[in-house]
């Protein structure tokens, strides 16, 4: 089985656990908040289970069952090394983007009861800290898991959906906060900080 005969199998896994507790905190204190918006049109219902496809069934198709074996190839020896690095970035920036965002996360295009425009912490720079955090989680499995299918299925689906839903959130924001967000869109990048900025 992939996962015991590749030591760096498990520790993707173990980031994994950790990638979903972090998640699953977060998704509780949250739960209670009430939510004034919902926009989650065909697009992103389409995409979603293709997310969850590459981001949990496939990888762990590889991990546990020889079936995409005939996928699997060798990386040079100190890549996982790096992966290993880029995991750890990856879950220190998805918590602390989640703990920044507090009550006003939500999985999908939603506002809340009282909805207020996060803009410190991880935000301050970066509009995206978590779509940040999760490309670098896509990477980090790219580096880790051996196998075609398994390493890249996460970051394929992910690039769609963070191609189809940024525009939307940011419109989404536009509207609810007018130039409030606009301002903030001015001193900040999308995933990196904006240059020149000295915010
Ligand atoms: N795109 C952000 C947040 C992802 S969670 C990131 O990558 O860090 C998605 C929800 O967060 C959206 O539905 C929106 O309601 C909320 N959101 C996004 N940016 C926000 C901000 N700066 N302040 C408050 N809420 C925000």
């Amino acid at each position: 089985m992939n996962l015991v005969d590749q030591p760096w199998n498990i520790v993707f896994l173990v980031g994994f656990f950790l990638y979903m507790g972090i998640r699953y905190v977060y998704q509780k204190r949250t739960s209670t908040e009430e939510k004034v918006h919902r926009q989650v049109d065909g697009a992103e219902k389409t995409i979603l289970p293709f997310v969850l496809i590459g981001g949990l069934l496939i990888p762990f198709l590889y991990l546990l069952t020889p079936l995409l074996d005939r996928a699997n190839y060798r990386l040079p020896d100190y890549l996982p090394y790096v992966g290993s690095v880029v995991m750890l970035i990856a879950l220190w920036l998805f918590w602390r983007s989640h703990a920044d965002l507090g009550a006003n996360w939500s999985i999908s295009l939603e506002l809340r009861k009282g909805h207020r425009l996060v803009d410190h912490g991880v935000y301050r720079r970066v509009r995206h800290p978590m779509y940040a955090a999760i490309w670098l989680w896509n990477i980090a499995q790219v580096l880790l898991l051996q196998n075609w299918l398994a390493g890249w299925s996460a970051l394929v689906s992910f690039a769609v959906l963070y191609a189809v839903r940024t525009p939307r959130e940011e419109q989404m924001m536009c509207e609810a906060f007018g130039d409030e967000y606009r301002t903030y869109m001015k001193r900040t990048g999308r995933l990196f900080p904006r240059l020149g900025s000295r915010l």
